[in-house]
C-alpha cells in the first residue's frame, strides 16, 4: 500500500461504505474497486465506481496507487458498461476533482452515466 494523504478524510461517506458502516445497493466489485449505484441518480443508469484505497482524487489515486489498482479499476468501469447495456447505445464518465468541480465527496470516484440520451456538458 502507499503512504497515507495526510488530506485523505477517512470519514467521507464512500469511506464509510467500503468499510461497512453505511449501506449501499452494490453493483458490482473487484479486489481493488468497489462498484454502486448513486442515491440520488441524475440518469436511469447511475453508478459510482470507487478504488479501495483512500485516494481523495483522480491525481492522488494515479500518482500514488500501484499499476495493479489502476488497471483493476479501469477494468472494472468497462465491465459495468457491458453489464448494465451501454454497449452499443453509449454512456458518460465524470469525475469531480477539487473545490471547482463541485466534488462533494473526498474519494476519488467515477460517475458512470447513462440509460438515456444525454444532452451536452454544462459548465
Ligand atoms: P461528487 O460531487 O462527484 O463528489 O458526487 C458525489 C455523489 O455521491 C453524488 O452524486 C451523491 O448523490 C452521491 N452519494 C452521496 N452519498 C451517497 C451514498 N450514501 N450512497 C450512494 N451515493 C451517494
Amino acid at each position: 500500500m502507499p503512504t497515507a494523504n495526510p488530506a485523505y478524510d477517512s470519514n467521507n461517506v464512500f469511506a464509510k461504505i467500503l468499510r461497512g458502516e453505511i449501506p449501499a445497493e452494490r453493483v458490482c466489485d473487484s479486489k481493488h474497486s468497489f462498484a454502486f449505484y448513486d442515491i440520488s441518480p441524475a440518469t436511469p443508469i447511475h453508478v459510482l465506481v470507487v478504488p479501495r484505497g483512500a485516494y481523495t482524487d483522480l491525481h492522488d489515486f494515479t500518482s500514488r496507487a500501484s499499476d495493479e489498482e489502476i488497471l483493476d479499476f479501469w477494468k472494472l468501469v468497462d465491465k459495468i458498461t457491458a453489464e448494465q447495456s451501454l454497449i452499443p447505445s453509449g454512456f458518460r464518465l465524470i469525475s469531480n476533482s477539487g473545490p471547482d468541480s463541485g466534488q462533494e465527496v473526498p474519494h476519488f470516484h467515477v460517475h458512470l452515466l447513462g440509460g438515456q440520451k444525454l444532452g451536452p456538458i454544462l459548465c
